[in-house]
């Protein structure tokens, strides 16, 4: 299995640190509004990549936090989920709660498996002040105002290079650096927070050796990793944006508090954008998943469902640009319902005594594919031509033996649905009549749901139904359901 490692800027053979066994993290959101698809993708990206090496027969622990303090607004002091709750009058908990909520709701619709720990920053407050400690009494950080500083300059020129991931030099950083408020407290404006002191205005505040306040971002991502995978870990991921300065500071904490890089492959999963710029929380240019799935959104004439939206997710490789338009939606419904259909046929197909094509070279096709820095686009056209394969044997131009029909039935099968995760619900539910009577009557308790204005069993029917793959469309003529 080779692995394309942002730090060496190549693709490398993967060997974990323990055989068999993978430690994985990957920065999650900071949870103080609803995720947008752009952040959905990159958490799509690390659950292939998750279900990938699971598949591959290693035992993973997949790490994945929720930012619930620490990050602040670009250009100011202010924790962003402290600011939005101090803006709506609420406390912080109720953000958090509000938007994990969100989050985890929209992970599960598109099918990603959950990670098998999701650490708060929060919840480790403690230990960020002991790293904190740890890197102060090792001399590479400062209190200034009852702040702590990570020392970048002295960091680099006595431990590491600051800027090896991100391909920056730290003289070109300092000349660049704009001041912004408070860096008159640090010693070089390159100099990050591992600890802030919290102003009389904020709410989350914590005693400290240095006074009331957080913890700073990076430090969280540092602690919450290595204390769940070790020191040393196999793989850290997140968005391409998070590279720099976030990442960069991650290994400059890991390599001082504990002596060694903290990672030993970094993986960026590329940009979604809409309108070719990235789509983004802070400028407006974002879908939220729910506008997607309900189609409530001026830029869609229909909705698209969580199915769609995943497949559409696959056909790019995680480390290329993705472009949400309606023509992508379009396609990949068709992409989607066409493989769905093709895997259906196979299981109908007749058998003879002689396969016509290479079988066994398709389903290593998908191997290699996945194999190869886990390149589900390529994954895509093989499980495509199977489907060509397949039609053609269907309609009596190809043939294939039962051997073999039984092996590429398993093998689309664990690729599509097992290692890329698309929906399975389409393939299931058939023609099934049991089937066809209950979403008929769940579609009454909705229509009497919603004439007793009870919106909330409403869209409890209709999003839960999402869920499934299923999806509810309101006409002139009533209620109608379809797969995908
Ligand atoms: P945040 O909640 O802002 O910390 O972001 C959560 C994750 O979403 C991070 O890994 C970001 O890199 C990622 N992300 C943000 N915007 C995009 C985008 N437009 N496309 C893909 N990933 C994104
Ligand atoms: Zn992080």
């Amino acid at each position: 299995m080779k692995i394309y490692n942002s730090l060496t800027g190549q693709k490398e053979e993967f060997k974990p640190l323990v055989p068999g066994h993978v430690g994985m993290y990957v920065c999650g959101p900071t949870v103080y509004s609803n995720v947008h698809l752009g952040n959905v993708r990159t958490f799509i990206s690390f659950d292939v990549i998750y279900r990938y090496l699971k598949f591959s027969g290693y035992k993973v622990r997949y790490v994945r936090n929720i930012t619930d303090a620490g990050h602040l607004e670009e250009d100011s002091e202010e924790d962003k989920i402290s600011k939005k709750a101090r803006l709506e009058r609420l406390e912080p908990m109720e953000i958090v709660q509000q938007y994990t909520i969100d989050f985890h709701k929209v992970l599960e619709l598109v099918n990603n498996l959950p990670p098998d720990i999701e650490p708060t920053a929060t919840g480790h407050i403690i230990e960020q002040i002991e790293t904190t400690k740890t890197i102060l009494e090792k001399g590479y950080a400062y209190e200034s105002n009852g702040s702590v500083y990570f020392d970048v300059v002295k960091y680099n020129s006595e431990i590491d290079k600051y800027g090896k991931l991100s391909g920056r030099n730290i003289e070109e950083l300092i000349a660049n650096t704009r001041e912004l408020e408070g860096q008159d407290e640090k010693r070089n404006p390159q100099d990050f927070a591992l600890w802030k002191k919290a102003k009389p205005q904020h709410i989350m505040r914590w005693p400290s050796p240095w006074g009331e306040g957080f913890p700073g971002w990076h430090l969280e991502c540092t602690v919450m990793s290595t204390k769940y995978l070790g020191e040393q870990f196999d793989i850290h991921g997140g968005g391409m944006d998070l590279k720099f300065p976030h990442h960069e500071c991650e290994i400059a904490q890991g390599k001082t508090a504990n002596g060694v890089d903290p990672v030993r492959y970094w993986m960026h999963a590329n940009m979604l954008t809409l309108n070719g710029k990235k789509m983004s929380k802070s400028t407006g240019n974002h879908l939220l998943p729910r506008e997607i799935f309900s189609g409530k959104n001026q830029l869609l004439s229909k909705a698209y469902s969580p199915a769609v939206v995943r497949f559409f997710m696959m056909q790019a490789h995680y480390r290329n640009v993705l472009d949400l338009s309606e023509e992508a939606l379009q396609a990949a419904e068709k992409g989607y319902k066409r493989l769905v259909e093709g895997i259906k046929t196979l299981e109908n197909l007749p058998v003879t005594d002689k396969d016509s094509f290479d079988v066994k070279a398709l389903i290593n096709s998908f191997y290699e594919a996945m194999d190869d820095d886990f390149n589900t686009p390529v994954l895509i056209a093989g499980l495509f031509e199977a489907v060509r394969h397949i039609n053609l044997v269907r309609d009596g131009k190809e043939t294939i033996t039962s051997e073999s029909k039984e092996k590429l039935s398993k093998a689309m099968n664990d690729f599509a649905f097992e290692v890329l995760g698309l929906h399975k619900m389409q393939q299931e539910a058939g023609n099934n009549q049991a089937f066809d009577k209950a979403i008929q009557l769940l579609i009454e308790i909705r229509n009497q749901a919603r004439a007793e204005k009870n919106w909330a069993l409403a869209d409890k029917i209709r999003d839960e139904l999402a869920r499934f793959g299923i999806q509810l469309k309101d006409g002139k003529d009533g209620t109608t359901y379809s797969f995908s």
